[in-house]
């Protein structure tokens, strides 16, 4: 039975520089992941701010990260985990296809979308209703679309529909955004943007593709239809948490609570880090301190 040092899921920000840190000081390691190399960043329009590059599309970031494993010859496993336990002292991380076994986890399998959760919204997925400008954007060039919530995401998704739409309507339930500041400004002041707040969805219109959306003021009660061929529910994140079996691991929201300087879980030779944890503020930047800390502890741990 290969028993691996270190098995990583999730090949985000954060695991990959698990991996990275785990892979130069001669461990044995391997990442799984079910999608693409690079996490949340592949559906990005744009990071900006990330050392080396100002501001840069998610994609071409996310290939700057892949060749980075390359070139340090992690091991990639390409398949979804759905179900980790422990079992005499050995972590057993089945997948959909095969069982492997490790010394140590590392959690870095960040989170999904939240649903607005109105009646249509799945029946209109993929018919004018995706949570993703970056890979379905281009569907809506020249047409009018409506982006839902107030944090980053929210606001750069409906800055970059704005270089592909007619017309953009953002809506956010409070006044105040909960993203940043130059950010909204930046979107105020393009020409073919409406900023609405405080303003909720009630409805999805339309039966085989979207019509509209109506909306509500949440202060006067007020309703109205946007007629739009596209919408945008960009309204946070769920942590992808639920295929963890061993007990008391997770909180009750499913973030996973570590040790701040080693990143181990209540689970000894078991570590997390990234969007998956309980926090605020989701960067690449702190999912990487997360990785470096937890690469850290667990070389120390293993030595032991
Ligand atoms: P977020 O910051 O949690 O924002 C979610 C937004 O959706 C909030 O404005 C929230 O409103 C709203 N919302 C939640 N549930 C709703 C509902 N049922 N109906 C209507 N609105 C709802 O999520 P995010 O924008 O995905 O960002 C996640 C993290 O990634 C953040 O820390 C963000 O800073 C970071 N990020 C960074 C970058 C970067 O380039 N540096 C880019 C994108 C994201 P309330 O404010 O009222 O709660």
């Amino acid at each position: 039975m290969n028993v691996f040092d270190t098995l990583i899921i999730g090949a985000g920000p954060c695991g990959i520089r698990t991996a990275i840190v785990l892979k130069e000081a001669g461990l044995n390691v391997a990442i799984i992941e079910g999608s693409s190399p690079g996490g949340k960043i592949n559906i990005a329009p744009r990071v900006d701010n990330y050392p080396g590059f100002k501001k840069i599309p998610g994609p071409d970031l996310a290939v700057e990260f892949f060749s980075w494993l390359n070139e340090a010859k992690v091991e990639m496993i390409a398949d979804v985990v759905t179900s980790l336990t422990k079992e005499n002292d050995i972590f057993v991380v089945e997948c959909e296809t095969a069982k492997y076994y490790a010394k140590t986890v590392m959690v870095a399998s960040g989170t999904k979308e939240r649903k607005l959760g109105l009646p249509k919204e799945e029946k209109l997925f993929g018919h004018g209703l995706t949570y993703c400008a970056m890979c379905d954007g281009h569907f809506f060039k020249g047409k009018d679309v409506l982006m839902i919530g107030g944090g980053n995401t929210a606001l750069k998704e409906a800055i970059y529909m704005a270089t592909l739409a007619h017309h953009v309507y953002l809506i956010h339930r409070r006044n105040e955004f909960r993203g940043s500041n130059y950010l909204v400004k930046e979107l105020r002041e393009l020409p073919n943007t409406t900023v609405l707040t405080p303003y909720i969805p009630i409805e999805l219109i339309g039966e085989d593709c979207l019509e509209g959306v109506k909306i509500q003021n949440v202060e006067t009660k007020e309703e109205q239809v946007l007629v739009v061929q596209g919408v945008f529910p960009l309204v946070g994140q769920i942590p992808n948490s639920q295929f963890i079996k061993i007990p008391g691991v997770t909180n009750e929201w499913g973030t996973i609570p570590v040790d701040n300087k080693t990143k181990q879980t209540s689970v000894e030779g078991l570590y997390a880090g990234g969007d998956i944890l309980p926090r605020d503020i989701r960067q690449i930047y702190l999912s990487e301190v997360d990785g470096k800390a937890a690469a850290r502890a667990i070389i120390e741990y293993l030595n032991k």
